[in-house]
């Protein structure tokens, strides 16, 4: 058997998470002395001192929770061992009171993109189509597909065609408060800088969510932007697709114009996010991510990170790194926001957690929010957006979205996001059809065992083949390669999950 390892993060931790592929047995026998009391599985913690109850349980030097019961030092550190503290009080919280000094900028890094009008760029040249309701979206994709086959291969420079298809549109309370989230992002999808600019829309007729109500700028007064299915000169279904294709074809001639030019990697808008996290993803995979963002931020890109519900625990973190006090009041407004939907809801931040990220070893919320706080890096955090809006500066940003993995993509695609980084120590075959998706896993067993699924492997980092700097800038130079054209393997397999709006509203 291999020597027994564990990975302890910080001095502070009174537990460290088990190495060995398969776990290791009662007995087992670490270099530093300690021995295991009972089997820990992989990823799973063990104590490294005896722990009383009601003392904290420490990892990544903060605590995760109380001891239920006494732990002896060797045990495993079972999840019902740890009592969930309260969430951290927003009342209470620093304000910018340790904002990071900026790194030493990185000059003469570019990728090959398409460039915008509007000063954005595109790591694809997609034709993107718009849609307002659910009752187009069959036609539209049976459009999509006559397009990809008829058109496209006269229009070699574009890359492919995404129906933008949705749930929302209609039978929904469309004047209600929070209605705005999903209008937003429906009207900033439509402007992701993948799409060049050209905008179009399929309109059912009858339908709530009117194309007008979007409010897409309207670039060519010559030229309509949405085709209307009930409109009377439809006589039949083929008139409808015959509509589409038409609309379709001149935006294709104008975006097949269009080749890549060398640009800054500041116009990267790099989306971060984790899905089917384990214990490794924090010690991995996010600390990986959280290098190759402060390299972009270095870089002046943009990198957001989200998904409220994994972030909560570990905001006051957050907080006190904000660039000002007026960034780290808006992070708090954002954290609100969602304890209230949560609350009406009747659940609360203990519903995240899934059977999965239990079984990859993490014991409650607070685990998985240092983790997944880790893909931040240590960038001064620049500003926070809220769902559904477009992000508009530079350095690192708190994209306010739900952890949902299809529901924080579709928003980080609507704030504008040209490339997505997904971690994932569990395994997903996640991919999208507006953007490259490189994919990281958290341990190499998984890289190994999915090696046409997985783009990136951080696991090397665990086992001591990498460090944290080598792969942390091997993930940069590999998401420059994808923004350049270089397929990941979702593109490959044509892996595109479905858009998720995310809509707080009622429906009807
Ligand atoms: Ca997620």
């Amino acid at each position: 058997m291999n020597q027994p390892l564990y990975v302890r993060v910080h001095p502070r931790d009174n537990v460290a998470i088990v190495v060995n592929d398969g776990g290791l047995p009662a007995g087992a026998l670490f270099a530093c002395g300690l021995e295991l009391l009972e089997a820990v599985p992989q990823g799973h913690k063990t104590a490294l001192a005896d722990i009383d109850a009601g003392q904290p349980v420490v990892r990544y030097g903060e605590v995760l929770g109380l001891a239920a019961t006494r732990i002896a030092r060797g045990a495993w550190v079972r999840e019902e061992l740890i009592d969930l503290p309260e969430a951290p009080p927003l009342d209470r919280m620093p304000l910018a009171t340790a904002t990071p000094a900026p790194q030493p900028a990185l000059e003469g890094f570019t990728f090959d993109g398409y460039r915008n009008t509007d000063g954005s760029a595109g790591t694809r040249n997609l034709l993107g189509i718009t849609t307002t309701v659910q009752c187009v979206a069959p036609t539209v994709e049976f459009a999509a597909e006559r397009i990809r086959r008829e058109l496209l291969p006269r229009f070699p420079n574009v890359d492919g065609v995404v129906a933008l298809t949705h749930t929302y549109g209609c039978g929904v309370a469309i004047n209600a408060p929070h209605a705005e989230i999903p209008i937003r992002t429906l009207r900033n999808l439509a402007l992701n800088p993948n799409f060049g600019g050209e905008v179009m829309a399929v309109s059912l007729g009858c339908e709530k969510l009117q194309p007008a109500r979007l409010g897409l700028p309207i670039l060519r007064d010559d030229e309509p932007f949405a085709v209307r299915l009930q409109d009377e000169e439809h006589r039949c279904f083929g008139d409808m697709v015959a509509a589409i294709l038409r609309f379709a074809e001149k935006r294709l001639e104008r975006l097949n114009a269009r080749t890549r030019v060398p640009c800054p990697a500041s116009d990267l808008v790099v989306g971060l996010q984790c899905g089917g996290s384990d214990a490794f993803s924090g010690v991995t995979a996010n600390p990986a991510a959280g290098f190759a963002a402060d390299l972009l931020v270095r870089a002046g890109a943009t990198v957001m990170f989200s998904e409220v519900t994994e972030v909560r625990d570990a905001v006051h973190l957050l907080s006190a790194r904000a660039a000002n006090e007026e960034v780290a009041r808006a992070l708090l407004r954002e954290m609100a926001w969602y304890d209230d939907y949560l609350r009406r809801g009747g659940a609360d931040r203990s519903a995240n957690p899934t059977p999965g990220n239990k079984r990859g070893g993490l014991a409650n919320i607070v685990e998985k929010a240092l983790g997944s706080v880790a893909k931040s890096g240590s960038s001064a955090l620049s500003a926070v957006v809220a769902p559904g809006e477009r992000v508009t500066g530079k350095g690192l940003t708190f994209l306010a979205t739900p952890a949902s993995d299809f529901i924080c993509g579709t928003l980080q695609l609507a704030a504008g996001m040209n490339l997505h980084v997904f971690t994932t120590g569990e395994g997903t075959p996640y991919g999208l059809a507006m953007a490259p998706v490189v994919k990281v896993s958290s341990r190499t067993a998984l890289a190994a065992r999915w090696p046409d699924l997985i783009d990136f492997d951080a696991g090397r980092i665990a086992s001591g083949e990498a460090t944290l700097e080598q792969a942390g800038w091997d993930l940069f130079r590999l998401i420059l390669a994808a923004a350049s054209g270089r397929k990941t393997w979702s593109e490959h397999w044509g892996l595109n999950n479905a858009l998720a709006l995310f809509n707080p509203a009622p429906v009807t």
